[in-house]
């Protein structure tokens, strides 16, 4: 493979935004503040815009018009966080690549200790999230199962992690031509590839701009994402009640055959009533299952591109 590494611009920062407009200057604003501070000139941000509906995008060019080393890539409609970030790495040019929300709560202040981390050997360091105050009670609980969830059965550990990373230049390569899987995990990726990791440890900030923008139904996705391409215990859960079927198969018969032989009626419409439902509904969530990964089989057997560029400012066409 001929990979290309270009030593200038050094650090990447890729934002993904999704109806960011709000929040959005502010957010670049202080990140280049920091950048600067820490290494002068050689860095790039680069705002992928994940299908807003909002006026992000023109806010970004406007941003790119004033400083060429902020970029914005326009995805043509929205893909995904996940897509958002894959589309950054690709047009990243920097020997390391941060990736952080638009929204402040990955703190841009903890870029310099990222930064010395890597200059450290790390080639990987993930920010890890101390706290997470300003989550509901349910955001926590979903997202402290799924972690968990994800980290016994998956065998990598992603409890607590975040989007919020720095990626060597290698991992990125690899990322982008070596895992060519459409359905993705990022967090759970960086984990799996293995190579030298650090930590730093944050509080999730407070949000700036508007609400999250992740729907119920996206975080749902995002989990059955997360577990399926990570493993496929699930599908053996199926077996698992195949046996419990089967055990409670055992008792039914044997209290049937027992009445059958000695010439008592069998006591018959409750027990049928019950082991219909229970086999109905073991059979239903075991189609479920296989359902699962059939989808993400077919989804990646389409082959279709992760995103689509709709428009870009200040990237270079090679
Ligand atoms: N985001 C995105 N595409 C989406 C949803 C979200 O690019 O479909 C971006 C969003 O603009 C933000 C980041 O992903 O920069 C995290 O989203 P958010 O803050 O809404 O999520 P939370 O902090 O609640 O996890
Ligand atoms: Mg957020």
């Amino acid at each position: 493979m001929n990979v290309v590494i270009k030593t200038s611009p050094v650090i990447s920062v890729i934002i993904p935004a999704h109806n960011e407009s709000q929040g959005i200057e502010r957010s670049v604003k202080q990140i280049v503040d920091i950048l600067t501070a820490c290494i002068n000139n050689a860095w790039e941000i680069i705002v992928v815009d994940d299908g807003s509906s909002d006026d992000t995008y023109q806010k970004v060019r406007a941003l790119s018009q004033l400083d060429a080393r902020i970029k914005g890539i326009a995805l043509s409609r929205n893909f995904g966080k996940e897509n958002a970030l894959l589309a950054g790495l690709d047009y990243a040019m920097g020997s390391a690549i941060i990736t952080l929300d638009a929204d402040l709560q990955h703190p841009p202040s903890f870029i310099p200790d990222m930064i010395a981390k890597w200059h450290a050997g790390a080639k990987i360091v993930h920010a890890v999230k101390r706290s997470r105050e300003q989550d509901s009670a349910w955001k926590k609980f979903a997202a402290s199962s799924i972690n968990h969830l994800i980290s016994g059965l998956g065998g990598i550990n992603i409890k607590n992690s975040s989007d919020f990373k720095l990626l060597d230049r290698e991992i990125v390569n690899i990322i982008i031509h070596q895992l060519p899987e459409k359905q993705r995990f990022f967090r759970g990726l960086t984990s799996w590839l293995g190579f030298t990791e650090d930590y730093i440890y944050f509080d999730v900030a407070e949000r700036e701009g508007d609400k999250s923008k992740w729907s119920f139904w996206a975080l749902l996705e995002l989990a059955i994402t997360a577990l399926t391409s990570f493993t496929g215990f699930p599908l053996r859960i199926i077996t698992f009640l195949g046996m419990l079927t089967l055990i409670l198969g055992f008792g039914v018969a044997s209290d049937a055959l027992w009445s059958l032989l000695h010439h008592q009626a069998v006591s018959g419409y409750t027990t049928i009533i019950i082991c219909l439902l229970i086999l109905g509904s073991f059979t239903m969530i075991s189609l479920g299952i296989i359902g699962e990964y059939i989808a993400k089989i077919y989804d990646e057997v389409k082959g279709r591109p992760h995103y689509l560029i709709s428009g870009s400012v200040g990237i270079d066409d090679d």
